[in-house]
Order: C-alpha cells, then structure tokens, then sequence
C-alpha cells in the first residue's frame, strides 16, 4: 500500500499516465532530446580502384557501388567531399598477382596523387594488405617451408605504407590484423621522416562470413584455407580489449572493430575500457548487403533501415563509422524518425 513518503511514480501527475512519451510528440522535441549524433564527418567512404579499366563496374551484392578507374575515383572523391563526409578510404585491386608484393602498383599511387591534387580538403586513407596483390589471396607472405613470413610481411606492410603516404595518402590503414604490423608499418613510416603520418589499425578484425562482397570486388578471396590463423574468434570479446592495448602501444592513433554491427558489445567495451582513444568501426559488406537485399524486396525501409543502422554503431560508441552508405546517407535529409517506414 503506498503510504505518503514514497516517491511519486513518473505517471502520477498525468491523467492520461503518460510518462517519457511526452518528449516524443514532434519532431522538434525528439531532435532536442535525442542522445547520439550523426553527421556526415563521422563517415568514410570505401572506393576500390581498379587498375585494369575493364574490371569497372557494379559491385555484386553492393548496392550503388562500383569498382572505379582513376577518374572515377576522383568524380567519386569530388562527390564525397562536397558532402562533406569525413573521408574516403581507398583500396587498391591491381590487373595482376605475384607471391611476394612489392609495390601497391602505378595505378594506385596515381589515384592517390591525383584525388591529393584535385580534391585535396578530402581526407585520404588507404588501405595497406597483401591480399589483394598476392596470388594466394592472403594478407601475407610465405616462406619457402610453406609457412607465413612475418618479418618479409611486416616488411611489406611497411614499404606500401611508405609508398602510399609518399603519394599523397593522409592516413594509412594496415588491415591484415597480423600480429606486428601496425609496430612495423609505424617503423618504417617514421624511418622515412613521415613521423606525422597517423595509422588507422584493423584492431579487432572477426574472421567473419560476412566479407564476401568486399572479397569480390577486392578480388581478394584465399585461394587456400582461411583467415581463422590471424583474424579473431567471433566467440571473443575480451581478447579484443587485449588487440585495441597492443595496437595502441604499437603506435596506432585510431582503433577500428569490424564488423561493426556484429560486434557492437566489443565497440561499447572498448569506448569504456580506452576512453582517449579514437574509434573507427566498419559497417562491413555483408551487413550492408544484407540490408540492401532486404530493401530490395521491400522488407525493410531502406533509408530508416540505414540511418538506424549508422545510428546504433555511434550509439555503441564509434567515432566514426566506415560504410558503403556514407555517400547514400549524406546526399538524403534525415529520415525522420517515428513515422513512416519505423514502428
Ligand atoms: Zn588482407
């Protein structure tokens, strides 16, 4: 029985009981109360370019993405920056293979350059992998027993990255979650007087079934086993706490967790256990495959389904999100929330 001293329920002084709904009832309320933001800054937008011209095109299972040539990688960097995102991150897919990769190839150094020179307020990350250049598809080298080389990997890392960020890149990103790398790759870059350089690390990489369309049009798919050896259990939560700590004292400035929507609880954990650090968390391409099916078939609301999507990776605590839906989120107005199209 409630007795005078207890605290008053929320609903108790409306007739109707009603409680939190009260700062829902329009748009202006829901936009001065909402708790996460999301501009157009916290995106980066993934390009692949291709060095053979005739391996443009749409990318199976990504909708509105297509391989580029190099003049398609600045129209598409032109567009991105006039949205304001926050940047592009540019991966390379290169017309031929070898076992040990030298270089990130001509075509790629070039459209690193000329996206500097012809979009140059536009943030410029690349990727730094083996993968797409070897001719076994792995995120490394072997040795002659058969076995990974990590010192000729490492070494390799840390020569692309060189390369890359001579040609104008503005970030790197080592993404073969190989243990050493982000060290290597923060070695070499200072060797080279680029002590400037940040490094976006590949921290928490799931091995996943969910790369599959990024596989394709990276044309980076193994063409041997798997990547269980050096990517995470998706069973593991806390050995990523353990990534994020030795990426950081390898000299990483921004943490990534993919994929994102698959791995939130390791996102919220990690805003909590690291609060200073920078983190990125991609939006990988199954995920974002598997809503674009969905809205094909209309199943989903695309636009809502989207922008709910890139609103629970900032609300889990990404600072920025990497996504095929940077460039679609940002050209469209916010969809307002709790009408049509939610429920
Ligand atoms: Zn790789």
């Amino acid at each position: 029985m409630a007795c005078e001293n207890d605290p008053p329920t929320p609903f108790a002084s409306s007739p109707f009981g009603m409680g939190p709904m009260r700062l829902r009832r329009s748009p202006a309320l829901r936009r001065l109360v909402r708790q996460t933001n999301l501009l157009p800054r916290h995106l980066v937008q993934p390009l692949f370019v291709v060095e053979d011209a005739t391996l443009a095109g749409p990318i199976d299972g990504l909708r509105d993405q297509r391989r580029l040539t190099v003049d398609q990688a600045v129209e598409a960097g032109v567009r991105a920056q006039r949205l304001g995102l926050g940047g592009v991150l540019l991966f390379g897919v290169p017309a031929n293979k070898t076992p040990h990769p030298e270089t990130s190839g001509d075509f790629l150094l070039k459209a690193i350059a000329r996206l500097r020179a012809e979009v140059p307020e536009l943030l410029l990350i690349t990727d730094v992998c083996l993968c797409p250049y070897t001719e076994h598809g792995h995120c490394c080298v072997y040795g002659g027993d058969g076995s990974p080389d990590l010192e000729a990997t490492r070494r390799a890392y840390g020569r692309l990255a060189v390369e890359q960020a001579g040609a104008g890149a503005q970030m790197v990103a080592p993404s073969g979650m190989i243990d050493g790398t982000v060290g290597a790759v923060r070695g070499a870059l200072d060797a080279a007087g680029m002590v400037h350089m940040p490094i976006m690390a590949y921290s928490v990489k799931h091995a996943s079934g969910l790369y599959g369309p990024f596989r394709g049009a990276a044309n980076s798919t193994p063409g041997f086993g798997d990547r269980r050896w050096h990517q995470m259990d998706p069973a593991n939560a806390r050995e990523a706490l353990a990534e994020i700590e030795l990426d950081l004292a390898q000299g990483a400035d921004i943490v990534m967790v993919k994929p994102a929507v698959h791995a939130l609880d390791v996102i919220a954990s990690a805003r909590r256990d690291f609060p200073r650090a920078t983190i990125a968390a991609y939006h990988v391409s199954g995920e974002f495959s598997m809503l674009s099916a969905a809205a094909e078939r209309r199943w989903v609301d695309w636009p809502t389904a989207l922008h709910e999507t890139l609103y629970a990776i900032r609300r889990a605590g990404a600072d920025i999100v990497i996504t095929y839906g940077a460039i679609d989120w940002a050209s469209r107005p916010e969809p307002e929330q709790n009408c049509s199209g939610t429920t």
